[in-house]
């Protein structure tokens, strides 16, 4: 893919939080999971998604999903927040990119992510359309600490590397 390719390789990094609200599921990275709270958010609060998009927004330097969703813009009210990350997808495929690699780090007590990491890799390479040895998704809590700890909301980080042509 790279070789004989003039272009090179761009990283970007995102972040969100969400708080826990009335509800029965949240999803995460695309996937619902039962939990006893939802995510409150004007789209459907799925905090990784909202990070990985904004990853590779600012991979591209095309701004955040606030500029392209706005919240105060009803149409995105209860979206399932794949509709962010295709779009994401698509200004990088417009510019002829690549997805090298997709980590994303979610911070929360409960619930748990190990049982469901396989399912939201899947959910993020088929949104995406890369290979699911791409896609790393990570957990850890804040150890009790602060307002993850205290179970208030749920917070990811991601990174994401991309490469696009000159
Ligand atoms: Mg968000």
């Amino acid at each position: 893919m790279l070789a004989g390719a003039a272009g090179e390789i761009r990283v970007g990094a995102g972040f969100d939080v969400h708080g826990f609200g009335p509800g029965d599921q949240v999803m995460l990275c695309g996937v619902a999971i039962p939990h006893a709270h939802g995510l409150v958010g004007h789209s459907d609060g799925d905090v990784g998604l909202h990070a990985l998009t904004d990853a590779l927004l600012g991979a591209l330097a095309l701004g955040d999903l606030g500029s392209h969703f706005p919240a105060d813009d009803g149409r995105w009210r209860g979206s399932a927040s794949e509709v962010f990350l295709r779009r994401a997808a698509k200004l990088l495929a417009e510019r002829h990119g690549r997805i090298l690699n997709a980590d994303v780090t979610l911070v929360c007590e409960a619930p748990r992510i190990g049982p469901h990491r396989k399912a939201m890799i899947d959910r993020i390479a088929e949104i995406l359309g890369i290979e699911q040895h791409r896609i790393s998704v990570k957990a850890t809590t804040t150890d009790r600490l602060g307002f993850l700890g205290r179970q208030e909301g749920i917070a990811a980080h991601a990174v994401a590397t991309v490469w696009l042509p000159r």
